[in-house]
């Protein structure tokens, strides 16, 4: 870069700060990076009391670029499907794919977070620093002042540059706006969450079926609970914030006692500490973080500090980490930091808008369509098609899920091409036997060009 090449400040350790540090080191910078958390390396997780993340094949390739997945392998939970578990105790497996390696996994969030920080304390080059806090930035002067929290010594950074992975509450983002560098619409979701925990049982063991993601939908409402490697599960509670179902709602134990027995019967007794966690685990807010435009005047946000999504697609560090990699990738094309982040910021939004969208309706998806046979059937029928013609009709999830190669927009678009055959292809049937297979091949061969070499 000729505008200021030499040290790049990344702003926020989390799982983007941290991969992208060890991407930029890697393209021959110095990299320092500031957290205002303590080094989560020093923490230690309490058995039963993991906060998981599900990692998909766009992470996977990012951590394995970053020669972080290898550290991380042997934590990894693969989760084959959903199970859904409805209203009157009954179960099914519906499987995310037909390939063996068409799995998600389950990892635990400090797990991650603490074999990333290994890998970039190893790398000659990057400097850590927890316990900082970034207070300001001056566009105009181009610097930012972070806070040493352990002396409260106030630290000038200059801008050049300065990579915003503060997460969704981004300071740095709120600057920019402030400003009138940038403009965004925060678009809170009227549904929190809650987690809680399913611990192993007596002999250690999970108490579900391990290798799939629980699902208990219940219309406006559900749980999901994500396997971790110890025997426990990480469940969490999705629910209007207000209404007559909702976390408001609730009232005292009792009023939560009953709502789970109600809604969760088959699975209340296998949370024994469930009054306790709901007492004292706060009720976490769900939005989706709209930004136009990403950057100014030497600083750029990255990660959920752009583009923060809801979490029912299981992608939002997974996106994050496809910044990361496509950031990286840029730097050796560019000699101009603020012609990369415009290049950046253009090649990215679309597919950063359309997996917020995709996850938003994942969530109808997760808490209420999951549970219709008609959806089931298509799910079928989407899984057939995918059987038979693998290189024009992928499943949307799969698309998202298990194809990094295939971009956000892409999957979106084919998504909406593929849904509207799967209403026509099952209208008025009840079966996959029911289904016109010469009628679909000859939709599907006019509608969908051949997308990936035939795996
Ligand atoms: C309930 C829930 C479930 C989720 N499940 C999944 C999932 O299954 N799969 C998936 O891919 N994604 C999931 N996500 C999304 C995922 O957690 C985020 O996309 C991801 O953590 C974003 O990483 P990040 O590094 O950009 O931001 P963060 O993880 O928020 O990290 C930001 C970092 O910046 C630091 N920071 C913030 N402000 C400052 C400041 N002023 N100064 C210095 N440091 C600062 C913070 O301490 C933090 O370390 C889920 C999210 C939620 C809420």
């Amino acid at each position: 870069m000729k505008d200021g090449r030499d040290v790049v400040r990344i702003v926020g350790a989390g799982p983007s700060g941290a991969l992208l540090a060890i991407l930029l080191q890697r393209q021959g910078l110095r990299v320092e990076l500031y957290d205002a958390r303590p080094d989560p390396r020093s923490v230690r997780e309490a058995s039963g009391r993991s906060i998981n993340l599900a990692l998909a094949d766009r992470g996977i390739h990012a951590l394995r670029a970053a020669g972080v997945f290898e550290q991380i392998a042997s934590a990894l939970m693969p989760m084959r499907g959903r199970c859904v578990h409805a209203a009157d105790g009954t179960t099914s497996l519906q499987p995310y794919g037909r390939r063996p390696q068409e799995v998600i996994y389950s990892i635990s969030r400090l797990r991650l977070s603490q074999a990333l920080l290994r890998v970039a304390a190893r790398s000659p080059g990057i400097s850590m620093h927890f316990n900082h806090r970034l207070e300001d930035v001056s566009f105009a002067e181009r610097h930012a002042t972070v806070r040493d929290l352990a002396s409260g010594n106030l630290l000038q950074l200059p801008m050049q540059p300065l990579l915003a992975c503060d997460g969704a509450g981004s300071r740095v983002r709120h600057r920019m706006a402030e400003l009138g560098h940038i403009e965004v619409r925060e678009a809170g979701l009227d549904h929190g969450y809650k987690e809680l925990s399913i611990p192993a049982d007596a002999d250690g063991r999970h108490r579900l079926d391990p290798q799939a993601l629980h699902i208990w939908p219940r219309g406006d409402h559900m749980l999901i609970a994500l396997p971790n490697d110890d025997g426990s599960f990480t469940a969490t509670l999705f629910l209007p914030m207000h209404g007559a179902v909702s976390f408001a709602a609730l009232g005292d134990s009792a009023g939560v006692e009953g709502f789970l027995r109600a809604n969760f019967g088959d699975v209340v007794e296998s949370m024994p500490d469930r009054l306790a966690e709901f007492a004292t685990h706060p009720v976490g807010g769900l939005g989706t973080v709209y930004a136009a435009g990403w950057h100014a005047a030497g600083a750029v946000l990255i990660g959920d500090a752009a583009h923060a999504i809801v979490p029912f697609h299981g992608q939002g560090m997974n996106c994050c980490f496809e910044d990361c990699i496509d950031f990286a990738a840029r730097i050796p094309r560019h000699t101009s930091w603020e012609v990369l982040f415009a290049d950046f910021y253009a090649a990215r939004k679309p597919n950063t808008d359309a997996i917020a969208a995709m996850a938003l309706e994942n969530y109808l998806e997760m808490r209420a369509r999951v549970a219709e046979p008609r959806f089931q059937l298509q799910q079928s029928l989407a899984l057939e098609l995918y059987n038979r013609h693998p290189r024009r009709f992928i499943p949307r999830y799969a698309m998202v899920m298990f194809h990094h190669e295939i971009c956000y927009l892409t999957a979106q678009r084919r998504g909406a091409v593929q849904s509207r055959l799967l209403e026509d292809l099952t209208r008025g049937a009840n079966s996959l036997t029911e289904v016109d297979f010469a009628r679909a091949a000859r939709q599907i061969e006019r509608e969908l060009a051949p997308l990936t070499p035939e795996a």
